[in-house]
């Protein structure tokens, strides 16, 4: 096995945080099925002096005073997901050539247990060196590639910091993704009517017909650099000789803008109810906030923050926007301003899926810089 040489400043121990992400991607956790690696990970943090429970969702979440220098800094929260995507049971990680992957059978899960890893890595090195560090609150969270359950069904009642960073974006070590659009979710159905399709097909009207008149023109895809739209399922329909009396369509549209948001929802809603209304039959859509978007300005403390302990690290931070949604798009909904940081992933959600056993060691050794105040 070929481990990173130990570099010049490096606090955490890279040849440790190999073994600790291999050991967290051979535990399955589908999303919805995290309890094992949320025993796991509970142990983890109590054996690195974290006060840390696993909460009703099914969330871990932990607590660690400020000490030292650093102890009445403000709180930070530092955030992963645990879940991961499927084929992700079973999975077999291969370190060659400076890289972890796959067998190829399954994902590799480095989305997100190297965000997890690296969090895990720098508690474990600040126990261990009694290093001085800021008031902590930690949520390695349920479920977030399903629709962010997790992260939703935290206690916000209980969390005291006002400042996040969630590790949980692909790109290289030094992004700091800072925007990212809010999302609205849209679910249609059309009523039309049933007959036969041979006997008496003028009695019917097409509700399979009605959708797709709808969609034909719908504005769908990329729309402009900051919003997106998709009607991703439809279902209708019960045999083929009778006209379908009903239809199920769910969809969405994200934007950076939410002017641009609220305008694309509205075209789509219309479509479905005008084009339903012109054929004698009647769409009920329903457009339902997912979550809100996120605008952490350049020059916020939050950023300062995350820019020095980067540079402390040797890195030249990136800001970027992204086109989707993750946990700390449910922080941000919450008051907590965050930003996801790249964790040097990529291919994540396909058996392809890498990262660099270099990467792994630089994120975590970044986390202990914020963590410590580095720099
Ligand atoms: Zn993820």
């Amino acid at each position: 096995m070929t481990v990173a040489v130990r570099e010049a400043g490096t606090t955490v121990d890279p040849e440790r945080v190999l073994s600790t992400f291999l050991e967290l991607v051979r535990i399955d956790s589908p999303s919805g099925h995290e309890q094992a690696i949320a025993e796991r990970l509970l142990t983890l943090l109590q054996t690195f002096g974290v006060d840390a429970e696993i909460d009703a969702t099914g969330n871990v979440v932990g607590r660690r005073a400020g000490n030292g220098a650093h102890a009445d800094a403000a709180p930070l929260l530092f955030s992963a997901h645990m879940d991961t995507v499927q084929p992700g049971t079973g999975v077999k990680p291969v370190v060659e050539d400076g890289f972890v992957r796959s067998d190829g059978s399954t994902i590799l899960g480095a989305d997100d247990k190297a965000g997890i890893t690296a969090i895990v890595e720098a508690l474990r090195t600040a126990h261990e060196q009694a290093l001085d560090c800021v008031p902590m609150e930690i949520a390695f969270t349920v479920q977030e590639e399903t629709g962010l359950t997790g992260a939703k069904g935290l206690d916000f009642t209980r969390i005291r910091a006002s400042l996040g960073v969630v590790l949980d974006s692909n790109g290289p070590v030094g992004t700091i993704v800072n925007q990212a659009p809010a999302a609205d979710k849209l679910q249609a159905v059309i009523h039309g009517r049933a007959a036969h399709a041979g006997v008496s097909p003028e009695k019917g009207v097409s509700a399979v017909q009605a959708a797709a008149r709808a969609i034909a023109p719908m504005k769908l895809g990329r729309i402009d650099e900051e919003t997106t739209a998709t009607i991703g399922l439809i279902n209708g329909g019960v045999a083929d000789n009778i006209i379908p009396d009903r239809v199920e369509l769910t969809g969405g549209a994200r934007s950076r803008s939410e002017a641009k948001l609220q305008a694309q929802s509205e075209h789509m809603r219309r479509l479905l109810e005008d084009e339903a209304e012109k054929m004698g039959a009647r769409a009920e859509v329903t457009v339902t906030r997912s979550y809100g978007a996120i605008d952490v300005p350049p020059d916020s403390p939050l950023i300062g923050m995350l820019e020095v302990a980067l540079r402390a690290c040797g890195l030249e931070p990136r800001l970027v926007p992204t086109g989707g949604g993750s946990d700390a798009s449910v922080y941000n909904d919450h008051g907590i301003e965050a930003v996801n940081l790249g964790v040097g992933y990529t291919e994540m959600h396909s058996t392809t899926e890498h990262i660099a056993v270099a990467d792994l060691a630089r994120i975590a050794e970044v986390v202990l810089a914020v963590m410590t105040r580095r720099g």
